[in-house]
């Protein structure tokens, strides 16, 4: 369906432009503000009847560093370097060369995001949460202060929250980019499907062919284009290929169009993908951030992930688990709600003794009572030599009655992003497998290899952040490809 359309089989184009850009999210706008800035004529191409995506839904966090503005306002101390060992160790060395790129630019990034006119606070939200519903500029978005990355690098703080008051402040994001992309004079075609791309003899990308209204069209690209389409979150047969074992009660996350297609087409003309099997779920614990001094037990009544790691850490491990069962087990004294009510995590029952809990959640006989006087009997030294949960959230859990929450992967609701896609080298250009690049082809945002591969070593902000600066990148080295 996506296979590339032949230049020669062309008689006439409908449209043509320097730089032709799929998709009107994050990533497509601020690689059209860029190549337009840098005198391209620019038209994005976006199949909805507006600009947005996933990127307006979003709760605008975005993973920046290094010693931004924002981090110096809170006083935390943070370097290139330090991001980049930070970011190294949860997410391991395969796009190193991408991370450090990153990590290079992110200062200047963060100043050029403020530029355009999106608003970051100079606050902090100290708490551990998930999403913001306050303007607060700065709040922990990942592992950073984890074990074993807390050793890898010096904790701080890198999720910069977008300032608008409740959870989507990404549309404010979203506002600002496409003002300016406005201003500068980007075109664009809106309710028109990129179907397929156009190569020449020579596999150079030099088009794209587009659905307008049921009919066929094709658009010649002078110089490149680039495919900031989004995820395949929504896409029923990637989701069976890339992930068998996801149940019916896990939610795709973003808008209907996170399809894969552009994934498909540059797949088709050539472009290599990596990580597609990653995944970020969530359907977090917290807040309320006291839960997190809870343990968490498979169904053999054994922990197995320290409570305080990201929430998207915690679901890849509860996945990973017999049944996918999980159970969050809390005492009187720190006993309170899940507050994401959306995630469905059920209270099953309260318990007087650990042997009732044993049975009323069928673990085997005293394996939780084991669990609970080992936890305890370290958590009163202040440690846990088992996961290294952090000081912070150690608490003996003696105070009778205990209660359990089902937070089982198939039971709860558990929402997830795929992080899989076009593998791009740092200049966004799109790999081939043997490692040359495809000509012409360029991508950025959630449709290319997110830099986390997995849930394991997410953090909030990891798709705004990257999706933004490699969209500028791509955007500037589009217009810097021969016409
Ligand atoms: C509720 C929610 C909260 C989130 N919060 C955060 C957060 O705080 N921080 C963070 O980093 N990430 C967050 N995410 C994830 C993040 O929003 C997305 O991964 C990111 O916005 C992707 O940006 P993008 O530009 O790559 O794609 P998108 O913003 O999804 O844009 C892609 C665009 O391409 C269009 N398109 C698709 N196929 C075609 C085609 N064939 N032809 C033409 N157009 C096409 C789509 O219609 C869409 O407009 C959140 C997601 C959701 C849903």
């Amino acid at each position: 369906m996506h296979d590339p359309t032949p230049l020669d089989e062309i008689d006439q184009f409908a449209e043509e432009a320097d730089v032709i850009i799929l998709g009107y999210g994050i990533a497509g706008a601020c690689a059209a503000l860029e190549a337009r800035r840098a005198g391209g004529d620019v038209l994005v191409v976006e199949r909805t009847s507006g600009a947005g995506g996933a990127s307006a839904l979003s709760s605008g966090i975005f993973y920046l560093g290094g010693g931004t503005e924002v981090q110096k306002a809170a006083n935390y101390k943070d370097t290139p370097d330090n991001m980049y060992r930070s970011m190294i160790a949860s997410m391991g060395p395969g796009q190193a060369d991408l991370i450090r790129r990153y990590c290079d630019g992110n200062v200047k990034h963060f100043e050029w995001l403020e530029a355009q006119g999106i608003p970051f606070e100079r606050s902090y939200y100290p708490d551990k949460t998930v999403f913001l519903n306050g303007t607060q500029g700065l709040m922990w978005s990942g592992n950073e202060k984890v074990w074993p990355f807390r050793d890898a690098a010096t904790p701080a703080p890198r999720g910069h929250q977008v300032a608008m008051e409740g959870d989507a402040s990404g549309a404010a994001a979203m506002e600002a980019l496409v003002a300016r992309c406005n201003e500068a004079g980007v075109r664009t075609i809106f309710d028109t499907t990129a179907t397929s791309l156009i190569i020449d003899e020579s596999g150079k990308v030099c088009g794209v062919t587009v659905r307008q209204f049921g009919e066929r069209r094709h658009l010649h690209a002078n110089r490149a284009v680039i495919v900031a389409t989004g995820g395949y979150g929504r896409n029923e047969k990637m989701l069976a290929r890339y992930f068998p074992g996801l149940p019916d009660t896990a939610e795709p996350m973003g808008v209907p169009h996170t399809d894969g297609s552009g994934i498909n087409m540059a797949a088709e003309a050539g472009g290599d993908v990596r990580g597609m099997d990653g995944l970020i779920a969530t359907a977090s614990i917290y807040p309320p951030p006291q839960l997190v001094k809870g343990i968490i037990v498979n169904s053999r009544g054994r922990r197995f992930v320290a409570e305080d790691a990201y929430h998207g850490r915690t679901a890849s491990f509860i996945m990973e688990q017999p049944d996918q069962r999980a159970f969050l087990i809390v005492d009187s004294e720190i006993f309170a709600y899940p507050e994401i009510v959306g995630a469905n995590h059920s209270l099953v029952d309260g318990y007087e003794t650990t042997g009732e809990m044993e049975l009323g959640l069928g673990l085997p006989p005293g394996s939780l009572a084991h669990t609970l006087e080992t936890y305890n009997a370290q958590a009163a030294l202040g440690r846990d030599p088992l996961f290294e949960k952090h000081a912070d959230w150690l608490k003996p859990l003696t105070s009778a009655p205990w209660a359990a929450f089902d937070i089982s992967f198939n039971r709860s609701t558990y929402y997830y992003i795929t992080l899989g896609g076009l593998r791009i080298g740092p200049d966004a250009r799109v790999q081939r497998r043997d490692g040359k690049f495809v000509e012409g082809l360029y991508a950025a945002g959630a449709c290319t290899a997110h830099l986390s591969p997995d849930g394991k070593s997410y953090a909030s902000g990891m798709s705004l952040g990257p999706g933004s600066f490699f969209g500028r990148i791509a955007g500037r080295e589009a217009m810097s490809t021969p016409d």
